[in-house]
């Protein structure tokens, strides 16, 4: 398998449009929302990547805005469109959710989504030239991307059929807002009739999952943001599980922990653990982080909230943390052959 890593190569990106990156807030839509409602009260949420351009938009807003209307920034962290600022969203009548796609509908959040303006189609080529079956060899192609580059996604499709493809995509569950979109915690929409994925987007851990999800499966990565291509190699990932799983063998406390972020919470999996385990405590808690767990003074964690945290935080955390699954083959009622990703579905 090669493994070509040419991160830092800007050429043939549309990296430098990052930079003066203009991005559409739709605050024509906000204020007419906001007008229709006769509100007099708006949230903002950003993900953590795009918080700095808060206040500009705070102010594009007031000018456009009666005097009476309140715009309030979140200031709590925000990974997804699972991760709504509820308490925000309560004391505002209308409340802004920039930058993800909707995992749920409701009257009250305006979703903006944000797409991206990076070119995706040189890279999509270097895919097509060094990496995909030839169309002769293999007529069929999954395709799967991320939110962020979802507005780009038919032309992605027709782009691979121009060249002989036969592009197999669908959308997984109710979790995905759209068709060939993936999350960090769910692949679902990675479940088509080809061996051969073509995963378009950043960040090295979705394809990782989707890997895992879909051993049976090539994973191309084409990364138009980094300009990275490469194929999907779950062996390591693998291996950091193994070692998590076999240091939590001799755990004989362990804490649980609930997610009350909105659309993260898996009370009946933590239920379950607990009601079976007399040493086992159900822990409650928004961010899950290492310094909040370090004071229980436990021997081990299970993560019910976003499986990412398990996954790509796992090893800062002083005492194993583990999937649900991966608890149960420490404490021997699966088996280690058996470990898959840990994956979310359904809603709230
Ligand atoms: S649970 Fe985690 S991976 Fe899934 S949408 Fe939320 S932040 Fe993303």
């Amino acid at each position: 398998m090669s493994q070509e890593r040419t991160e830092g190569d800007l050429r043939n990106t549309g990296l430098s449009l990052k930079h003066d990156r203009e991005w559409d807030y739709e605050l024509d839509r906000i204020i007419s929302e906001v007008d229709e409602r006769d509100a007099t009260s708006v949230g903002l949420q950003f993900p953590e990547g795009l918080k700095r351009r808060g206040p500009a938009v705070v102010n594009d807003l007031r000018s456009e805005l009666p005097d009476d209307v309140n715009v309030l920034l979140s200031g709590e962290h925000c990974y997804g469109a699972c991760d709504l600022d509820t308490d925000l969203m309560r004391r505002t009548d209308v409340f802004v959710h920039f930058g993800h796609s909707p995992m749920k509908q409701s009257e009250k959040i305006i979703y903006v989504p944000l797409f991206s303006n990076v070119d995706v189609f040189p890279i999509m080529k270097r895919a097509f030239e060094e990496k995909l079956d030839p169309p002769e060899e293999d007529e069929n192609v999954g395709l799967v991307t991320t939110a962020q580059h979802m507005n780009k996604f038919d032309e992605m499709r027709e782009w691979l059929e121009g060249r002989g493809y036969t592009v197999h995509t669908r959308r997984g569950d109710e979790r995905l807002t759209h068709e060939g979109q993936v999350l960090g915690c769910n692949y679902a929409s990675a479940d088509v009739d080809a061996d051969q994925i073509l995963y378009v987007g950043g960040g090295k851990f979705h394809p990782l999952g989707l890997a895992m999800e879909h051993p049976e499966k090539t994973v191309v990565i084409a990364d138009p943001v980094n300009n990275v291509l490469d194929l999907a190699d779950s062996e390591k990932f693998m291996k950091q599980r193994y070692a998590a799983v076999h240091k939590a063998m001799d755990a004989e406390t362990w804490g649980v922990i609930f997610s009350t972020k909105i659309g993260q919470g898996r009370w009946e999996t933590a239920q379950e653990i607990v009601e079976n385990n007399d040493d086992a405590y159900m822990i409650t808690m928004d961010e899950v982080t290492p310094d909040r767990l370090t004071n229980f003074g436990l021997d081990a964690y299970v993560n019910t909230a976003c499986p990412r945290i398990t996954t790509d935080d796992g090893p800062q955390f002083k005492q194993p943390i583990l999937t649900p699954q991966e608890y149960r083959i420490a404490v021997g009622e699966e088996s280690l052959e058996d470990l898959e990703f840990d994956t979310f579905h359904g809603t709230w």
